[in-house]
């Protein structure tokens, strides 16, 4: 159940409302929205008696939530939820139309620069990486680890880049949490519930990539899970699902967006580069989750894409994503959303051959 305060209501009046709710052996969450505050009832397992609570004073209505989620819900707040980032004008969420870039894993110092200057260029203000990397094959490249986190804090120092990365469990979160603006709980944790626990625990927003075969509740539940521990900083990302399909790594669900859209006030991004898995399809989905409405994007750009240690069928070369921001941003404006402006066109190259960086 939601209580809904008068639009007037006062701190005061919605402490009162908390303290009755938890009075009764419930959890209050107050939900601030542009006109009213909501406060959402958790840990009831029937119906709660709204009979008291309604006539409380500061309180407007209550409202009865049929769905299993509700924090994330867009009856809890009416409004779009929109993060902000300290000592940053850049926000997910808003107008606009956010754009997170850079390699699969940081691989060294030296990559890890080359490619956030690419992407700064671009004008990107996220810079994605992985510094612990959840591999199919227990033989693969696993990540960095704590030095991939050394590096991607240097970068952040150096660029005045905001730093989105995995936290793979509980343990690697705490220094995640450390050093990143953004924690990023990947596909095959979408459903770890006590790493979505401890992220509902961080300070920091979280960014939650959509299970490979999560559906929508499930994605949302997930989703649910972080804000339930107080995390209201809450990224959704759609990053494809498995289907028959067998052209694409993935099958990327545009139609999640407006379906997440109708149903939460949280942003919703679209990965399009392990929704398709091949270079060639990254651009074009990229317009297409810019066209549909979709709060921004997270792809994977590398400047040695046949070197890459991860993911580098997938990954664009610097002047590859440079043309995809140039693409999108047109979009974004028809679409009614703002993007940071470009540097200069750096005119890299386009192929790895005659890559000089
Ligand atoms: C990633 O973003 O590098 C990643 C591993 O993504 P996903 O969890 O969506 O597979
Ligand atoms: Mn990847």
């Amino acid at each position: 159940m939601l209580v809904v305060m008068q639009p007037r209501a006062s701190e005061e009046q919605i402490r009162a409302v908390c303290q009755k709710i938890e009075s009764l052996g419930y959890r209050a969450h107050p939900i601030p929205g542009a006109k009213h505050t909501a406060i959402a009832i958790t840990g009831n397992t029937g119906e709660v008696e709204s009979g008291a609570l309604e006539e409380m004073p500061g309180v407007q209505e209550t409202v009865r939530v049929t769905k299993p989620y509700k924090l994330v819900s867009r009856i809890a707040k009416r409004e779009n939820t929109v993060i902000s980032f300290p000592g940053s004008i850049a926000t997910i969420g808003g107008s606009e139309f956010t754009v997170i870039a850079g390699p699969c894993a940081i691989e060294s110092r030296e990559q890890a620069f080359a490619i956030a200057e690419c992407v700064q260029r671009a004008g990107v203000q996220f810079f994605r990486g992985g510094a612990y990397k959840p591999r199919t094959s227990p033989y693969s490249f696993q990540g960095l680890g704590e030095d991939g986190l050394r590096i991607l804090a240097e970068v952040r120092r150096h660029f005045g880049l905001l730093i989105v990365t995995e936290a793979m469990d509980t343990e690697s979160l705490d220094l995640v949490e450390e050093c990143a603006d953004v924690i990023q709980i990947g596909a095959r944790n979408m459903q770890n519930f006590s790493l979505l626990k401890r992220a509902g625990r961080a300070r920091k927003p979280v960014l939650l990539k959509r299970g490979m075969s999560a559906t929508l509740e499930e994605f949302l539940m997930a989703a649910e899970y972080l804000m339930s521990e107080g995390n209201h900083n809450v990224i959704l990302c759609e990053r494809g699902v498995r289907t028959f399909s067998d052209h694409t790594r993935n099958t990327l669900d545009l139609a999640v967006v407006p379906a997440v859209q109708r149903l939460s006030h949280l942003p919703i991004l679209v990965d399009p580069s392990h929704g398709t898995g091949q270079r060639s399809k990254v651009t074009p989905l990229a317009r297409a989750a810019a066209a549909v409405g979709a709060d921004g994007l997270m792809v994977e750009v590398h400047h040695r894409p046949g070197q890459a240690l991860s993911d580098g069928m997938q990954s664009l070369y610097p002047q590859q994503f440079e043309d995809l921001m140039t693409q999108v941003r047109q979009i974004a404006a028809i679409v009614g959303r703002t993007m940071p402006a470009a540097a200069q066109s750096s005119g890299l190259p386009r192929t790895e051959a005659v890559v000089t960086l």
